[in-house]
């Protein structure tokens, strides 16, 4: 599939997407506690999305039965919210979720500390974010679209983590999941030439030991191989002819 460059008004309706889902992280963030269960933040989320007039695009996808993924502590991706997954203090709950506007996606990922937790866990948090911020510099018009791989594998490397290369960042748009697909870790290649209005969903996932990662016999659950804790962050952007890419779900 070829990479899609959207018009103005199709990244306007992006643009409501992603402060939708803004607004829904901002909302899940704040309930989030220990004692409340994983599902609870998924029937929460959902019931957001919906009062939106949106609809959740995890649900049902490729079978996934939930609206919101959370990933605990050595979970990278694709948790799947349980009654009986109970939150407590010093879990590092990661909340991926999106949801469809008017026909467009919008994807984006926060890493949560329920209180408090050691210091390298709240470092590898807030790096992993960072990360993304780093590799978004080179989300330009006219840039490559390995330039963002590299500079966020140049950013964690140097704090000695894990970048889960088995799952990737990926273009947006009418499908939740669009070409290209954009590795956290450095590339041989260039890439694409990257243009205005083109879409993304760039999305580190770091972990603080190794980078490999397991599937759980639920065939969604990806873990650190070595369980060590893992942080997630992403959001959508979108590609601008002046230099900074705009991000739409913050
Ligand atoms: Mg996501
Ligand atoms: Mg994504």
């Amino acid at each position: 599939m070829a990479v899609t460059v959207k018009s103005a008004r199709q990244i306007e309706l992006m643009r409501t997407a992603g402060k939708y889902l803004a607004e829904l992280h901002e909302r899940m963030g704040e309930s989030l506690k220990a004692g409340m269960s994983t599902l609870e933040i998924d029937q929460l989320g959902e019931k957001i999305i919906r009062s939106y007039g949106c609809e959740p695009n995890f649900l049902n996808y490729n079978g996934f039965p939930a609206s919101i993924c959370v990933s605990v502590n050595e979970e990278v991706v694709h948790g799947i919210p349980k009654k009986n997954r109970i939150l407590k203090e010093g879990d590092v709950v990661s909340l991926d979720c999106g949801l469809i506007y008017k026909g467009w996606h919008s994807d984006a990922a926060r890493t949560h500390i329920i209180g408090d937790a050691p210091k390298e866990v709240k470092d590898l948090v807030e790096r992993t974010k960072q990360s993304f911020f780093e590799g978004i510099q080179m989300a330009v018009d006219g840039g490559h679209l390995y330039d963002i791989s590299n500079r966020i594998d140049s950013y964690i490397s140097g704090f000695g983590y894990g970048i889960v290369r088995d799952l990737v960042g990926h273009g947006i748009g009418q499908k939740l999941h669009e070409d290209p697909q954009i590795p956290n870790f450095a590339q041989k290649k260039k890439g694409i030439r990257l243009c205005a209005g083109m879409t993304l969903a760039v999305e580190p996932m770091i972990n603080l030991g190794r980078g490999d990662v397991d599937w759980l016999d639920d065939d969604w659950t990806v873990v650190s191989a070595d369980r060590s804790v893992s942080a997630h962050y992403e959001n959508t952007i979108v590609i601008t002819k002046d230099g900074e890419p705009e991000i739409l779900t913050i």
